[in-house]
């Protein structure tokens, strides 16, 4: 199940950069080619964080939307269907510029806010 294994990783993410501190609040950005359905990582992130530092912490998933880069003049555009070219130079060497995240953004512990090493 692809949002399972995206929950072990949140989770493995997450305890490294809690310490011993008990999680509130984990914060996601995940980009719109991820294709993660939000209720089901929330579903599974519960579940594997049974009895770690994890355990009744909020998940809160911000979407990045998906867009391109071309690589010839940089112009950088947001796309609903893939269209893998340029619309301005017409530039087929384009690269994914968002919509792949898939990061923790931050996580909030007891005694104080921790901003995640990406
Ligand atoms: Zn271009």
């Amino acid at each position: 199940m692809h949002e399972l294994s995206l929950s072990g990783a949140v989770l493995n993410t997450v305890v490294k950069h809690a310490g011993d501190r008990r999680v509130s609040l984990v914060s996601l950005r995940v980009g719109r080619l991820r294709q993660v359905v939000p209720d089901t990582l929330e579903f599974y992130f519960e579940f594997v964080a049974r009895g770690t530092l994890c355990e009744g912490a909020r998940l809160e998933l911000e979407v990045v939307e998906a867009s391109l880069r071309c690589e010839e003049c940089e112009l950088e555009w947001e796309i609903e269907i893939p269209a893998f070219r340029c619309p301005t130079c017409g530039g087929a060497e384009v690269a994914v510029a968002t919509g792949n995240e898939f990061e923790v953004e931050s996580i909030e512990v007891e005694e104080a806010a921790c901003i995640a090493q990406k």
